[in-house]
């Protein structure tokens, strides 16, 4: 049988202080009207920017939201065509990010991005959009940034909490491609790579929150997590964060990190391949070393800590097992309400 794989053609630029060459890449597309998408936190970074960009930044929006509300990319989109612009520059996390796929989906314009978290939206051509609180996803290589610069002195404002789940949402994209049924030699290389990255620099850089190699090692992780997660279908890991996330309004980061030690217990005896992939990168039980991980956040690590009412899992549970994504272990009802109580207490 023939398998066919869409690699994203993408201009990647890295190394410490990358940012500077935001504005060479901005002439490349021969732009002269940016619009410039930053998250409050990547203000700094956005006024600097702008001052390097001068008179080409015509408009800017900091307010993305997480799951790219329609309403809000409304908003852009009228800043868009009240000013012209013709490029779009995305400083952020995978909300900022997300914004700018979707304004770049109805307008085509050119997206540089320029992530600040390890979430991996900026190497996908997947959106997520949300509308009267139903998420639709989309998948098609035109939505992927055509630049993207990692610039990992952008992610050392990062505090320890986000760097964390953040590096565990990254985690579960690397995971979800291993046990994949259209995973290849490609993304077992990718995936297996970004695992080691992470267990092997994590525990460094929440030690040290500015040690910059450990941050490049980090950021080299979740940008082959975010090509996992592009090249490959999301299972039931993905299914719950997205169910649950829609349902009850939980944020992005914080669900996988909850997530996914679980789901990796729940399926990994199911994915013999996978789990002795993962305890030769380990050198341990995987699962017990992203519990750990885990278990370190100091937010919310339980359903129940975000409200969740335990007598709505069921229904999310039936809902997931009557549509399942692909997932080695075949999912049932009642298993999957017993883990997602295993979540909630
Ligand atoms: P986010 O962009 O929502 O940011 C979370 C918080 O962290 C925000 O308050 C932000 O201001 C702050 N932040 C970001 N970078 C920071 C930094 N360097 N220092 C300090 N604070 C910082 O969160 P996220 O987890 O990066 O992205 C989540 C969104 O991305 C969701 O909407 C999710 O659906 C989407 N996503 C999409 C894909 C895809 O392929 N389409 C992949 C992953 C995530």
């Amino acid at each position: 049988m023939t398998t066919i794989r869409q690699l994203l053609a993408c201009r990647v630029l890295t190394g410490l202080g990358s940012r500077h060459d935001i504005p060479a890449e901005v002439e490349r597309l021969d732009s002269r009207r940016v619009l410039l998408v930053s998250t409050p936190s990547a203000g700094a970074t956005a006024d600097e920017l702008a001052q390097a960009l001068g008179g080409r930044v015509v408009a800017r929006f900091d307010r993305p939201a997480v799951h790219t509300p329609v309403a809000v990319t409304a908003q852009a989109m009228e800043q868009v065509r009240q000013t012209s612009a013709d490029a779009v520059v995305a400083i952020g996390g995978g909300s900022a990010i997300g914004l700018a796929k979707a304004v770049s989906a109805r307008s085509g314009m050119p997206q540089i991005a320029v992530p600040t978290t390890y979430a991996g939206s900026e190497v996908t051509g997947v959106l997520g959009e949300t509308e009267d609180g139903v998420k639709t996803t989309r998948r098609d290589p035109a939505l992927a940034p055509g630049t993207v610069v990692y610039d990992a002195e952008l992610t050392v404002s990062m505090p320890a909490g986000l760097t964390r789940i953040s590096g565990l949402n990254a985690l579960a994209h690397a995971v979800e491609a291993l046990w994949a049924p259209d995973a290849t030699a490609l993304t077992d290389a990718m995936a297996t790579e970004a695992f080691d990255l992470f267990l092997r620099h994590l525990p460094g850089v929440l030690a040290d929150p500015a040690d910059l190699a450990g941050r490049e090692r980090l950021q080299s992780a979740g940008w082959l997590a975010g090509l996992c997660l592009a090249q490959t279908r999301m299972g039931l890991h993905h299914q719950l964060a997205h169910a649950l996330g829609g349902t009850f309004d939980l944020p992005h980061a914080e669900l996988h990190a909850m997530l996914l030690p679980h789901v990796m217990a729940f399926n990994l005896p199911f994915a013999p391949a996978t789990a002795a992939r993962l305890v030769r990168v380990v050198g341990a039980d995987p699962v017990d070393a992203v519990a750990e991980i885990a278990g370190g956040y100091d937010g919310p690590t339980t359903l129940e800590a975000f409200g969740v009412p335990r007598d709505g899992l069921r229904e999310v549970a039936e809902r997931v097992a009557a549509a399942p994504y692909p997932n080695p272990r075949t999912v049932d009802t009642d298993e999957l309400t017993e883990l997602l109580d295993t979540v909630w207490r």
